[in-house]
């Protein structure tokens, strides 16, 4: 490890900004596509700091990107700021209290974790302009990680097409490697359509949507068997056709989302999905139609980058957590189950402390146990080496997508498990500009996990995304 200690001193510097930005994208949660006062906080961040900045990044209205830096290789560092529906809560208090009735939270932390990764994209700029070193700094802010697959429509656009290395981080209970694991995912829309009816004084001349949505249903539920074990199919009846029940229902939807290891396996389960959804039109004597809305791929690893990350979180050590963070992350336990913690310590393949808050950095051979999500990081990892780390920012167990994670987002704990994934990051990111030899490895690993599979967007071409325009 060569002079690590130097760009750590570069993130110290602007860290306070960086807090600062994500508190107050805290502050305003949007969600899916609707990131508008999110996005602009983060342009208005770039542009203090000098980044040349391109909004509309990949087309989406509320993505952005910041490059500086001149010749040499592009890094590019992805982050996020998109919270999460119904997960309103306040700040710093270990019970239920909503901010906004029903309004948004940031439940996944990716408050954090945009102002992470530009916080570490920050201190490569500065470092690479004080040092003379050719090279290229980026910040991707991607929207609608939660369910829009942001990052998928900004790979299928070619908005990383020159990027050479691609870097970030999560949130988490600890500091470790993220190893790749998740599943590819897509997510489609079966709208059925039949013929309304009186339904007592004329039931024989309704042909119900609503049925052929049920039918569909208890098919897929008979599917379940016969798809590989790490497959996963889940729906939610969108549109039920009306809330009259003496009506038949001329039009019902259920939304798919078919989650599988490979995309081919994917898209096989979703080809049989289909078959399910016209059979039942077939006995309704309803039509169907389908289209997908969103989908991303699964995450390949890349063993180089993932070396130096390791080899960056253990020179590192976990952040310097105090006695408060410890009885604020102790208080949250208090709201957790037991089995809530005992799933974040099965997860990460940590052996069972009383320390409420990560206190070690994760060895890369954990036996971690397979509990698998999907990211539309995955698509960015089909075309460009790309290395994730988690930082240790909430207590041990607090559960992914809730009112807990939304109460630790402004945390000093919080703000300090970011600082230090920023560090990591820009420490793995100085690895590859510092050594040609490194990130050759790092081409030559990528090329050989993509020999077998010819990457193709899992997003079809009529699939648009779904942009909300700003209010
Ligand atoms: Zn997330």
């Amino acid at each position: 490890m060569r002079n690590t200690q130097d760009i750590w001193s570069y993130v110290d510097a602007k860290k306070a900004a960086f807090e600062k930005l994500a508190d107050d994208v805290w502050d305003v949660p949007e969600t899916c596509f609707g990131e508008h006062k999110s996005v602009a906080l983060h342009t208005q961040a770039l542009e203090a700091e000098g980044f040349r900045v391109t909004t509309n990044c990949g087309g989406l209205p509320t993505a952005v990107m910041g490059e500086a830096g001149e010749d040499g290789p592009v890094i590019a560092i992805l982050g996020e700021f998109d919270a999460l529906p119904g997960l309103s809560q306040e700040a710093g208090v270990a019970e239920r209290r909503e901010v906004e009735s029903g309004g948004p939270g940031h439940g996944c932390g990716h408050n954090l974790l945009g102002a992470g990764a530009m916080l570490a994209a920050t201190a490569i700029k500065d470092y690479l302009a004080k040092n003379g070193l050719k090279g290229r700094v980026r910040y991707y802010g991607c929207p609608a990680e939660e369910g829009g697959s942001g990052k998928a429509f900004m790979v299928r656009e070619g908005a990383f097409d020159d990027v050479d290395i691609a870097i970030s981080w999560h949130p988490a209970p600890f500091m470790a490697l993220n190893v790749a694991n998740s599943l590819s995912m897509i997510q489609t829309d079966f709208t059925f359509a039949g013929r309304a009816s009186h339904a007592a004084a004329a039931p024989h001349l309704g042909r119900s949507a609503l049925d052929a949505v049920e039918l569909m249903n208890v098919g897929v539920n008979y599917m379940r068997e016969h798809v590989p074990s790490d497959a996963r199919i889940h729906y939610a009846i969108t549109d039920s056709g009306g809330m009259q029940p003496n009506v038949v229902q001329a039009k019902a939807k259920v939304r798919y989302m078919v989650r599988a290891i490979e995309l081919p396996t994917m898209w096989n389960i979703l080809e049989r999905v289909k078959k399910v959804a016209e059979g039942a039109a077939l006995m309704t004597e309803t039509t169907v139609t389908s289209q997908v809305v969103s989908a991303m791929s699964n995450l390949l690893g890349n063993g180089p980058l993932e070396k130096a990350m390791q080899a960056n979180l253990q020179h590192l050590g976990p952040p310097p957590f105090d006695e408060q963070d410890r009885a604020f992350a102790k208080d949250m336990q208090g709201t957790f189950q037991e089995e809530d913690i005992a799933t974040a310590y099965r997860r990460f393949g940590v052996a069972r402390s009383d320390a409420p808050l990560g206190a070690e950095v994760v060895p890369a051979d954990s036996p971690r146990a397979q509990l698998r999500g999907s990211t539309d990081v995955g698509d960015v990892s089909w075309v460009v080496p790309t290395v994730q780390t988690y930082g240790s920012t909430y207590a041990i167990g607090t559960p992914p997508h809730s009112w807990q994670m939304v109460a630790q987002g402004k945390a000093p704990a919080a703000h300090k498990g970011m600082t230090h994934a920023a560090k990591a990051m820009a420490a793995t990111a100085l690895d590859v500009l510092r050594d040609p030899a490194m990130l050759a490895a790092a081409k030559a690993d990528f090329a050989t996990r993509t020999k077998t599979f010819a990457y193709k967007s899992p997003l079809p071409a009529d699939t648009k995304p779904p942009v909300v325009k700003a209010s």
